[in-house]
Order: C-alpha cells, then sequence, then structure tokens
C-alpha cells in the first residue's frame, strides 16, 4: 500500500470495523510489520494484528495512545516524553520521521528494538488529523549486531593473536595481536599462504593441522615454534577450531596464537635457577665437611667449572710452607695437568696478575684482543698445546682477612661465553671456599700440633722412665738396709709409695704413645679371673681403706684365656675412678657376671655421676669433664687405655651413670677370645 493512499484513507478517524471492509486493511492485518493510525491528538484509530502484538493488548478506542502501555528509551537507553518520540514529533510538526531506532519497555519489563517510521496525516483542507506508523521490530538483528560488535572489539583487543584462514591454508583475518607477535601488518598478510609463519622444517604441521580441522575437529594448546616477519622464531602455544558455515560445512579455520615465548624462557630460567641452587647446596655441604686442601680445591674447581659453562677450569691456592717459602697448588677441570703445565708461575703474568694482587674480578669475552695479552716472555700469548682460551674469567679467592689467597679461571674457545650472572655464582662459591681453605688450614695446624705433643709426651715420659726406674732401685736399697724400728724406714717406704704412682703415671702416657702408634703389646695366656679380681680388690683396698669395697663373684674360679695384666691396669684404673670420684660415699660395689661365653665386670659407684652429655666422651684421650679437673687430679687417660685394652680383647666397655647419684662402668670380654 502506497504512502498516499494510507494517508488519504486515514484522513478522518475510522474504527476497525470500518477499516476492515477496506481491502487495504485486509492486506495489511496480515503483514508482520506492525501498522497503526491515531488521530492528532494520538488516540489510536487503527492497527493490525502484528501492532497488538507489539503492544502486547488489544488498544482500547478513545483511550489509548500510540505508545499504549510502554515506555520509550532513545537507542542509547535515554527515556522519551511522549511528545519526543517518532510519532510524537509527528503529531506536534506535522513532518515524517524516517526509520528512527528506539527501544521499548513492556509493563512485564521485556524490550525490543524497534525502527519507528511515522508520517502525517492530512485532510483536505491539508490540515493535520493524526498519523500513520509502521513499526519493525528489530531487535534480532540488533543483538546480532552488537554481539558481532563486541567479538570484533575482543579479538581485537586481545593478547593473543586470532588469525583465521581458509581451506587452502590463505589468511583471512588478523588482528592486532597477531601483528605484535609476527611483525605483519594486516595489509601485508591478508591473502598469503599461512606457511609464510611456520618454519619449513614445521610444514608438515599444517597438513596435520587442516586435516583435522577438514574432519571438523579441534586442535588444542599445541605448543610449537613459528617464524615472525624477522626470520626469529618463537615458541607458542596453538588453539586451532573450524568455522563452519550456516549448513554447518567446515569453511575454514580460526587460530588462536599464545605467545609462550617468555613464559618458556622464563621456565628454563626458573630451572636453571633450581639447578644452580642444587649446586651450590651441594658444594657448600660438600666443601665444608671436607678438610683435605687438595680435596676442597678439586671440587670448588669441577663445580664452579660446571656452573659457568667453562670448557676448563683451574684452582691455584698460594700456600707458605713452614720455611715461609709460598708455594702453589692447583687443580684442573675439564683439562689434563700437562695443558697448564707449559706455563709458568701464573701469578707473574700481565693477564693473571690482576687476580692474585687483589684487583678483582677479570671478565673478558676475547682476552687474545685484550691489551694484557701477549705481554710475557717467552710465550707472548698462548703458550704451544696450551689450551685455546678465548673467553676468560677469574676470580680471585680471598680469606677472611682480605687476603688473596688464591685464584679461580675459567676459560672457553669462544668468546663471550662468561656473564655477569657465572661471575657472581662462582663469586659466592669462592667465598664458601675461602671459608673452607681456611677451616681445612685450621684443621692442618691443629693436626700438626697435636702431632708435637704427641712426640713430645712420648720421648718425655721415656726420658723420665730411666731416672725413675733408678731412684726405684736405690729407694728399695736403702729402704731394705734399714731396720725396721729405724724411724727413717716409713719415710723411705712413703717415698717408695709416691715413686710407684710416678711409675704408674709415666707408664700410662707411654702406653699412651704406643696406643697411637699402634704398639701397645699384648701378651695372651689362661689365668684365673676370679682370683685377679679377689687379689686386686685386696691390694686396693690396702692401698685405699676410705671406701669398702665389695666383690660379688659368680664362681669360685673362672679360666680366661687374656691378658692378665692388661686387665688387671683395667680393673685397677675403673675401682681407683670409683673411689675418687666419689668422695662422699663410703663403698664401691665390684660384680662379675658370665653369660653364654662372656664376662661381664661392673664396678659401681655412689658419687658425683656424670651427665649424659658426657658419657661417651669420657673414654677419649686426655679428657677430663671440666667442673672436675681442677680439684681431683687425673691425666684423662685412664679410661682411653682401659676402652683399647677391652676393645683390644673384642670386649666392649660402657657407663651407665645418673648424674649426682653415681656411676657404673662396665666391661665385657669374651671368655677366651679367637
Ligand atoms: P682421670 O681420672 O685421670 O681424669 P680417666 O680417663 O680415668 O682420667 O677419666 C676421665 C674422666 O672421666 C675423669 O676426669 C672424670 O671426669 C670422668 N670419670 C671417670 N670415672 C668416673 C666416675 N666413676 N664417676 C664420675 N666421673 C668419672
Amino acid at each position: 500500500m502506497g504512502e498516499e493512499s494510507l494517508a488519504a484513507d486515514q484522513a478522518k478517524p475510522v474504527r476497525k470495523e470500518t477499516l476492515n471492509s477496506l481491502a487495504a486493511w485486509d492486506l495489511l492485518e496480515d503483514l508482520p510489520v506492525a501498522v497503526y493510525t491515531c488521530d492528532k491528538d494520538g488516540y489510536i484509530t487503527s492497527f493490525n494484528k502484528a501492532a497488538v502484538k507489539l503492544w502486547g493488548k488489544t488498544p482500547e478506542a478513545n483511550k489509548d495512545r500510540w505508545y499504549v502501555n510502554w515506555e520509550i528509551f532513545n537507542i542509547d537507553g535515554n527515556p522519551l516524553k511522549p511528545e519526543e518520540t517518532p510519532t510524537g514529533k509527528v503529531l506536534k510538526y506535522g513532518k515524517a520521521v524516517k526509520q528512527q531506532e528506539i527501544l521499548i519497555k513492556r509493563p512485564n519489563g521485556s524490550l525490543s528494538y524497534i525502527l519507528s517510521n511515522p508520517k502525517p496525516l492530512f485532510n483536505e483542507n491539508g490540515e493535520l488529523t493524526g498519523a500513520a506508523n509502521t513499526l519493525i521490530d528489530i531487535t534480532e538483528q540488533k543483538n546480532a549486531e552488537s554481539k558481532q560488535g563486541m567479538l570484533a572489539s575482543i579479538i581485537e583487543s586481545s593478547e593473543d593473536a586470532i588469525v583465521s584462514k581458509n581451506l587452502n591454508g590463505i589468511i583471512t583475518s588478523w588482528n592486532n595481536a597477531a601483528q605484535r607477535l609476527f611483525g605483519y601488518t594486516e595489509d601485508e598478510i591478508i591473502g598469503k599462504h599461512i606457511t609464510v609463519l611456520i618454519p619449513e622444517e614445521r610444514h608438515n604441521e599444517e597438513e596435520l593441522i587442516i586435516s583435522k580441522i577438514r574432519a571438523g575437529e579441534r586442535v588444542e594448546h599445541f605448543e610449537t615454534i613459528r617464524k615472525t616477519k624477522s626470520g626469529g622464531e618463537i615458541q607458542i602455544s596453538l588453539t586451532v577450531s573450524p568455522i563452519k558455515d550456516s549448513h554447518n560445512k567446515v569453511i575454514g579455520a580460526s587460530k588462536i596464537i599464545r605467545d609462550i615465548d617468555r613464559q618458556k624462557k622464563n621456565e628454563d630460567r626458573l630451572q636453571q635457577y633450581a639447578e644452580r641452587l642444587e649446586i651450590l647446596n651441594s658444594i657448600g655441604q660438600v666443601i665444608s665437611a671436607e678438610l683435605d686442601i687438595q680435596g676442597i680445591l678439586q671440587k670448588v674447581t669441577d663445580s664452579t667449572t660446571q656452573l659457568c659453562g667453562a670448557q676448563f677450569g683451574a684452582f691455584f691456592h698460594n700456600l707458605v710452607n713452614e720455611q715461609g717459602e709460598s708455594y702453589m697448588l692447583f687443580t684442573l677441570s675439564g683439562a689434563p695437568r700437562e695443558a697448564f703445565e707449559k706455563f709458568g708461575m701464573p701469578r707473574n703474568t700481565a693477564v693473571f696478575h690482576p687476580t692474585f694482587s687483589g684487583e678483582g674480578t677479570v671478565r673478558v669475552d676475547d682476552i687474545t684482543k685484550d691489551p694484557r695479552y701477549g705481554k710475557n716472555a717467552p710465550h707472548f700469548g698462548m703458550p704451544a698445546g696450551h689450551l685455546p682460551v678465548v673467553s676468560y674469567l677469574a676470580v680471585p679467592v680471598r680469606a677472611k682477612s682480605g687476603e688473596v689467597i688464591g685464584g679461580l679461571f675459567f676459560g672457553h674457545e669462544q668468546p663471550a661465553r662468561f656473564t655477569k650472572e657465572h661471575e657472581q655464582l662462582v663469586l659466592a662459591v669462592a667465598a664458601q671456599a675461602a671459608v673452607a681453605l681456611d677451616n681445612a688450614k685450621l684443621y692442618e695446624d691443629i693436626k700438626q700440633l697435636n702431632e708435637k705433643k704427641d712426640e713430645f709426651i712420648g720421648l718425655a715420659s721415656h726420658e723420665l722412665k730411666t731416672p725413675v726406674t733408678s731412684l726405684k732401685g736405690y729407694l728399695q736399697i736403702i729402704a731394705r738396709n734399714l731396720s725396721p724400728d729405724d724411724k727413717n724406714k716409713s719415710l723411705a717406704n712413703r717415698a717408695l709409695e709416691q715413686v710407684g704412682k710416678l711409675t704408674t703415671l709415666i707408664s700410662d702416657l707411654l702406653d699412651v704413645t704406643k696406643i697411637q702408634t699402634g704398639k701397645l703389646p699384648f701378651t695372651y695366656a689362661d689365668f684365673d679371673m676370679i682370683k685377679l679380681l679377689t687379689d686386686s680388690k685386696e691390694i686396693l683396698q690396702q692401698t685405699d681403706p676410705s671406701h669398702q669395697l665389695i666383690l660379688n663373684l659368680p664362681v669360685e674360679e673362672l679360666i680366661i684365656h687374656a691378658d692378665s695384666q692388661r686387665i688387671e691396669q683395667v680393673i685397677i684404673n675403673l675401682v681407683t675412678n670409683a673411689i675418687k670420684y666419689s668422695p662422699k660415699a663410703d663403698k664401691v660395689i665390684i660384680e662379675a657376671v658370665v653369660s653364654g661365653d662372656k664376662l661381664r665386670v661392673s664396678v659401681q659407684d655412689f658419687g658425683i655421676g656424670i651427665q649424659p652429655d658426657q658419657l661417651e666422651r669420657v673414654f677419649s684421650r686426655f679428657y677430663r669433664v671440666e667442673n672436675l679437673a681442677s680439684h681431683m687430679s687425673g691425666l684423662g687417660i685412664g679410661l682411653y687405655i682401659s676402652h683399647e685394652i677391652v676393645s683390644r680383647h673384642q670386649g666392649k666397655l660402657w657407663v651407665e651413670s645418673t648424674y649426682g647419684e653415681g656411676s657404673t662402668f662396665y666391661f665385657e670380654i669374651p671368655i677366651s677370645i679367637d
């Protein structure tokens, strides 16, 4: 129906029944587009079915205006007053409004986009009589548009490269991120084949991907390598999905390409860090437990050479011998010793000098171009047969005092192999190495001192033995020649007693020296252990009546195969200690128990006892529990010798003690040893 004829028909208000009679309205009635007319006050005068559907109700004559029950909004969401709506404007100004988009809201809250197209109606006199309007519901189209707009903006703003291609591999779309990642602009790449992005050796990947896409399948998170415009390679993760037309036919593929280059590099770095940390930790542990200087040097050289990726590494360690002459120990990693032996003293060369003189680290990308290089006679450069060093790294090793005690040197035949990071790693190890070397040196010094002390004790006790033996002999003669009632006789006997103690001390000291040199002699024979215990108890009781010695024996006779003098030495030592370390007690219990083929002897006192942390240490050479040493005499060797004697009898010696209450020392030996 033409615009003019509708305008003519609507010249005067008509009711629907009247309209129905008109052929034109028959046509309009079933049209999918809403059509209505209204009078100049806006009251609906006629309408079709589609209009009723759009309003959601049938308008009532002379009651409902054109907007019926809607709230009307501008397309941007601003509310419109009735006179501001398209029909309102037509009624106000008498001019048609062309295709204005509005948003309507029904009482139930539902929204629709409408394309409104109202025109004025005039009578024969040209006076405005109302308006006629067609309303087209464009909600679906609008939604689709906004969805597409949203998609487009997502694609453009995506951090991931999004690319589509047809089934022949021709690129059909390209977003900003793709441009950033690969370097091609949209104009440059659209229409090109996808293989421009794929390194040659990976072209078969594309065939694989396309065959999956043709079958309608997705390819997810496929990690691979692609090529940028500048020819560089990047690590990416690819997700490819088929694009289908409205008949579900695959017509192309969309690719989301994520740049995992940085992530991969970070992962690699992290792993590298973890590995380095592990190496650093293990170096720390190993070298701090190591007390041998050469061992420390070798471990540090090996690990630092590995850490900085050098082909060869060396550790030169400055040392001074007893005569005050300096000498150098060195270890190598990654190279045979001969490779360095062609060299003079490294300390004196121009290249090595700064490290030893304390100037600090030297790191050079190409040492052959360094001004210090080639200055030294006789080689003026690398001696023939020397390792082909180009990259060079040298790190001084400083002692706590700050003095340079050595240097770590690394080489690689290719230039620029060592980085700042390598330098720092080596410095960290060098610091640990310096501490370990200091400790090893200290240990070495202590060991030497200890050896000197042992030597002295051995010598001194040996020298003492001869005069004391003569002294004892002369005293015995004097005592024998004195008559029993001579008052000097008791003095001579007391002198003899003291000389006896002195002899025991000297022979104990000699025993210690013999144990040290592995020369403590033993003479094994069969003897009655019960008799030995009884006799020892008698003698000890006589010399020391302050404590009652109680002896508990299981049998009357027990023949064992052992060194009787040495076993007696152990018993005397344990009982003497029991008496000495229980000044306030009055008894000591000695007990022998036979169990199977073993004899166990225990010596129990009710004295000062031993603290748990000291229990093991009392058997060490020259060890005395500190708080006692001051007022109880002794050398701290009795238990050490006893322990050695019992061990040599394939037995064991141990102690149980309650601090403040007393101790029980036990020794257990086989009745007959092999
Ligand atoms: P010494 O008795 O000459 O010091 P020993 O080697 O016999 O040397 O003993 C070592 C240390 O063990 C003693 O200094 C003492 O501290 C401790 N000790 C030994 N026997 C006893 C004991 N029966 N009770 C408490 N402490 C003891």
